[in-house]
């Protein structure tokens, strides 16, 4: 077997709709770079996009090359086949070198009761008193428990190791890196839930690099996290314990870190996660997927002329369909319908009030997070204007890829890895 291909300890995922912006993105990388912090681009896009915006895995590939190539990058980066199934996998078998595996589907389905019954009686040391290196109380936990969390997470796990087997056969063990995740499910996992389920995952030698639960609180899509910033720090901080913990006792693979699917800007959470980084000198994985495409219609708002006429026009078009164009967000995504401006006001919007409604700047009066989520979920809108938004892109590029490297630079890179 040739060498196995490994995530480094920092890595950050980004999206990238329209195949656009993959230099300005990987400019942000080599920013970080200059202030001495190695972190490894990931350019991750799921089947959900490729459906709704009619592009082939292949064609995000081709554009994160293309930057690599362009920007002289030496260091690794990687093409994610973000929430992927059975059903879904194969076109990104080729192009893609990270499989993000989501078993949503097969969670809660009943798992075969041998099955359970195997796996508690082959870990007895996961029922009674657990302590973990680094988490100061102990879990007390008995075998029921340990069944009803197999009950949950048994078939979805064995799923994860059906994709998981398809994907090596078809591209050779070790030659891709793999995630199981976990986050788009209604309730969070506990730490010692996930102690659970990398147990399961071990015995299913699935070798996993990372992996997604949920986590305490609300992930609204390119909104900042709502809710308790204690609990989340406490939780964050045991499940990366937990995995230090299940790398020894599992046999892991011992880059195996958390990866935070976090529906882009999550800044509050970016200092504890950073705090547990340092206390257990943990990786992580951050996921900041549509964020960009938001940055280019703030950058197309800021060049003005056609550019501004363009945005508005997104904005009208996503206004008069938000309700299909949120229904398959509709659990990450909070819109106060009372706080979307009439499209004929903004109409009469300077670029500036456009552009400071939809920046990610929770500490501008003018800025809506109602607006911004509504777009955010709006791509589709731009998708079916086809060449004439592609080429827009094109000729307002500059002013684009500012807004594209400073938004990851600025509000995601700096904040997690450098502080504030
Ligand atoms: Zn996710």
């Amino acid at each position: 077997m040739a060498n196995p291909i490994k995530l480094p300890k920092y890595s950050v995922g980004v999206g990238d709709r329209f195949a656009h912006e993959a230099k300005a993105q990987l400019q942000a990388f080599i920013l970080a770079e200059g202030k001495g912090i190695d972190i490894v681009p990931v350019w991750n896009k799921s089947n959900r996009e490729h459906n709704i915006i009619g592009s082939e895995p292949s064609s995000a590939r081709a554009a994160a090359d293309e930057a690599v190539k362009v920007l002289g990058w030496k260091k690794p980066y990687f093409a994610d086949a973000d929430h992927i199934n059975l059903k879904t996998v194969d076109r990104f078998l080729q192009p893609c070198d990270f499989f993000t595996i989501d078993v949503a589907e097969s969670r809660g389905k009943p798992a075969d009761p041998q099955a359970v019954q195997a796996f508690v009686d082959t870990h007895p040391e996961l029922a009674g008193e657990i302590t973990i290196p680094g988490i100061e109380r102990s879990f007390v936990t008995d075998r029921r428990f340990v069944e009803t969390v197999a009950n949950k997470f048994l078939a979805a796990v064995t799923e994860a190791g059906e994709i998981y087997r398809h994907v090596s056969a078809n591209k050779g063990e070790g030659q891709f890196i793999t995630e199981v995740s976990m986050d788009e499910t209604d309730s969070p996992q506990t730490p010692i839930e996930l102690l659970i389920i990398l147990a399961a995952i071990a015995d299913e030698k699935i070798p996993i690099q990372t992996v997604a639960p949920k986590f305490t609180g609300r992930f609204n899509k390119g909104v900042d996290y709502v809710g308790d910033l204690d609990k989340f720090s406490q939780e964050f901080g045991d499940d990366v314990a937990v995995i230090a913990y299940a790398i020894k006792q599992y046999r892991l693979p011992e880059n195996l870190k958390l990866s935070v699917h976090s529906g882009s800007d999550k800044f509050s959470i970016y200092g504890p996660i950073r705090e547990a980084m340092r206390k257990y000198d943990a990786g992580v994985h951050l996921k900041t997927a549509g964020t960009t495409w938001l940055e280019e219609i703030i950058g197309l708002a800021e060049a003005g002329g056609e550019g501004l006429a363009l945005a508005k026009e997104i904005y009208a078009e996503a206004y008069a369909h938000r309700e299909e164009l949120c229904a398959p967000y509709a659990s990450v995504i909070d819109i106060d319908p009372a706080k979307l401006p009439k499209p004929e006001e903004v109409d009469r919007w300077s670029s500036d009030q456009l552009v400071s409604a939809l920046r990610h700047d929770p500490k501008n009066p003018a800025y809506n997070s109602s607006m911004r989520q509504l777009l955010h979920v709006g791509f589709k809108v731009a998708a079916k204007m086809g060449r004439r938004y592609l080429d827009l892109l094109s000729k307002e590029e500059e002013t684009i890829a500012k807004n594209v490297t400073t938004n990851l630079f600025d509000r995601h890179i700096r904040p997690l890895f450098l502080g504030a």
